[in-house]
């Protein structure tokens, strides 16, 4: 048989490890942006157009490349950054693998302009699917743009792959802030489909973080720094008080590299200890300055794990140096000359109208008319009203004729009950049932238990009460009479705005009013409204996670995500009145056995179960 093995040609070789590099815009954004750290630049543009599907383009002044490097950036191994074997043991730059241009060129039409900053011309190369197309001298300020349009235009698996724009371009955020939160003395700014989401100068890490995530950060980080003989930490808490129900603001980084560890991450959440309330999160962003000997550098470009060598070590001085920080916020808490006096409420503009809830009153309406007398028959069940009687049914199957079965007390009204329900719709409002816990309602039934989760009830109710709204479009705006203005971190305000008609169908009244900043007129009727952003975050923080993990359209998730966010939680003291009405709108429901997430609403617990734990 003759030889059949062969050496892959260049381009195919480049394409498959390409895969491995790039896997979606997000990974070719972290690593353009971190050439141009490399190359020393201090100022950053990245221009990104549907979500880096069609352009990702950064263009920096930094060091620029000569006509000869320019070329070889594109080859395979193609580095600047280790000559040799040793080198890997003192890396501070980001990338030194030189596989990121290459795999980028083999995967999208990249165009490169780049010049040296004491030479007179540039160079641009023009190459497709690692295909050199043009290569010429060109005019160009010192450093380098590089364009890449068309990503994965020749590997539809991959680009079929892609998530949606908002899920792509939400990974691009996140990868432009784990650089540029950092790396605060460099400038950046960011574009997206021509819109400017940030405008970064120059500045300190705790401006950084603040204008990044927001005003409201001003007064809530707290100072970490320490030096020890191996380690040097410097960065940012968040004070307790404002932990985060959705794990947030959680940056480690080590020499200025992002990283995550959940090890470590343990160490500040036990130095946080008993000042967080159950389940939250403590936002944090602290730099590890350690002598790369130290740390596993081989990292894979896409990999965010870092080894120590002695990780027990740093977890113990990780946690000491967290604690002492909160020790010493706790003592001195209020005096911080970094902040700048700034509000955290921007006033509206002066020619913004203040819209005034309104109640609309028909002036023409005389109730002694004739057509407005009420006559005297019976008003006619609802379709709503039957639904609940039959899921009562289906329950309380024979129980007029047993009702020794029923350990409850029955009150008198509850024959009145009966006699409604004779009449044909009329709900039971007298049953009785009592709430444990704080959590489960019980009632009794003729087979045994019935045991309703408070939660995943008053969520299937909510689901379908939005879901209602949305389709009838009669949804009830309760105007605010001091509409509010919020700041919401650059990728929930992406969202916000994609969201903004459907959530106007469920009566929000939401307008954009500049960078990441809403104001509020209006909100839901049934909404409360002590806290807004709160409740609109914890929303968006619902969407994002079922548009990973349920497949379901934009309508369906909103209300999904806002049932989820208001239903009443464990914990929460329901009063007899309250209990009826959630079992009285459940039963009500199309379906009232499954929340919208899919759990049990209630289970039963038979006689016959009973029976035998007693045995
Ligand atoms: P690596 O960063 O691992 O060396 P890359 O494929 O990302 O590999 O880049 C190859 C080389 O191209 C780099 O080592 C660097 O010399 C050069 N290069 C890439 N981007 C830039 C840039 N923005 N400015 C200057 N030089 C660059
Ligand atoms: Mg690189």
């Amino acid at each position: 048989m003759s030889d059949i093995i062969h050496l892959l040609p260049d381009a195919v070789a480049n394409q498959i490890a390409a895969g491995e590099v790039i896997q979606r815009p997000a990974s070719a954004v972290k690593e353009l942006m971190e050439n141009a750290l490399d190359a020393g630049a201090t100022h950053i543009q990245l221009i990104v157009k549907d979500a880096g599907k069609t352009l990702i383009q950064i263009i920096d002044n930094g060091s620029g490349m000569s006509e000869t490097d320019a070329r070889l950036s594109f080859e395979r191994h193609a580095t600047s950054k280790i000559t040799q074997a040793n080198d890997l043991f003192c890396i501070r730059t980001m990338g030194f693998r030189g596989e990121a241009l290459a795999s980028i060129a083999a995967i999208a039409h990249v165009e490169l302009k780049t010049k040296l900053h004491d030479a007179g011309l540039g160079t641009q190369i023009i190459i497709e699917g690692s295909d050199v197309k043009t290569q010429e001298a060109c005019q160009f300020s010192g450093g380098t743009s590089i364009a890449v349009k068309n990503l994965f235009y020749n590997v539809p698996a991959r680009r079929n792959f892609l998530k949606s724009d908002v899920l792509e371009a939400n990974h691009i955020l996140e990868e432009f802030h784990r650089i540029a939160l950092i790396n605060p003395s460099i400038a950046f700014s960011y574009h997206h489909n021509g819109k400017l989401i940030y405008q970064l100068e120059k500045s300190n890490l705790k401006q950084r973080i603040v204008n990044i995530f927001g005003k409201n950060y001003t007064e809530r980080l707290i100072l970490v720094e320490q030096e020890t003989n191996i380690v040097k930490f410097h960065g940012f808490i968040g004070k307790p008080e404002f932990a985060k129900k959705t794990r947030g603001e959680q940056y480690f980084f080590v020499n200025k590299r992002f990283f995550k560890h959940p090890y470590l991450h343990h160490a500040v959440d036990n130095a946080f200890q008993e000042l967080l309330p159950e389940k939250s999160f403590p936002a944090y962003f602290i730099n590890f300055d350690i002598n790369p000997k130290e740390i596993d550098i081989n990292i894979h470009p896409t990999k965010t794990e870092i080894k120590f060598q002695d990780e027990k070590t740093m977890y113990a001085l990780l946690r000491s140096v967290v604690k002492q920080s909160i020790g010493k916020f706790n003592i001195a808490p209020s005096i911080d000359f970094e902040v700048e006096h700034s509000l955290n409420l921007m006033p509206p503009p002066k020619d913004y109208d203040v819209k005034l809830p309104s109640i609309k009153i028909d002036p023409t309406f005389n109730p002694f008319e004739e057509k407005n007398k009420k006559s005297y028959s019976p008003p006619k069940p609802t379709e709503r009203e039957q639904r609940n009687l039959q899921n009562w049914e289906k329950i309380f199957e024979e129980r007029k004729s047993d009702n020794s079965m029923l350990i409850s007390s029955y009150s008198e009204k509850q024959q009145s009950f009966e006699n409604e329900s004779d009449a044909g719709f009329k709900v039971p409002l007298n049953y009785s049932f009592f709430q444990l816990q704080n959590r489960y309602i019980i009632s009794s039934i003729k087979s045994g238990l019935i045991v309703i989760d408070q939660q995943s009830a008053h969520e299937r109710i909510l689901y379908e009460q939005f879901i209602e709204t949305i389709n009838e479009h009669n949804a009830v705006s309760q105007q605010q009479l001091f509409p509010q203005t919020l700041v919401f971190t650059p990728s929930d305000s992406e969202l916000l705005k994609e969201l903004k008609n459907e959530m106007a169908l469920l009566g929000f009244d939401i307008n954009e009013f500049g960078l990441n900043t809403f104001i509020v007129n209006g909100i839901p009727a049934n909404m409360a409204d002590e806290n807004i952003k709160y409740l609109i975050e914890g929303m968006l923080e619902n969407f994002k996670k079922n548009m990973i993990s349920v497949k379901v359209d934009k309508k369906n998730n909103l209300a999904l995500s806002m049932a989820k966010n208001m239903a009443i939680k464990p914990g929460k003291l329901l009063i007899q009145e309250e209990i009826q009405n959630l079992i009285d709108k459940l039963f009500a429901c199309k379906m009232p056995y499954q929340s919208p997430s899919g759990k049990k609403i209630l289970i039963t617990i038979t006689l016959d179960e009973l029976t035998e734990k007693f045995k």
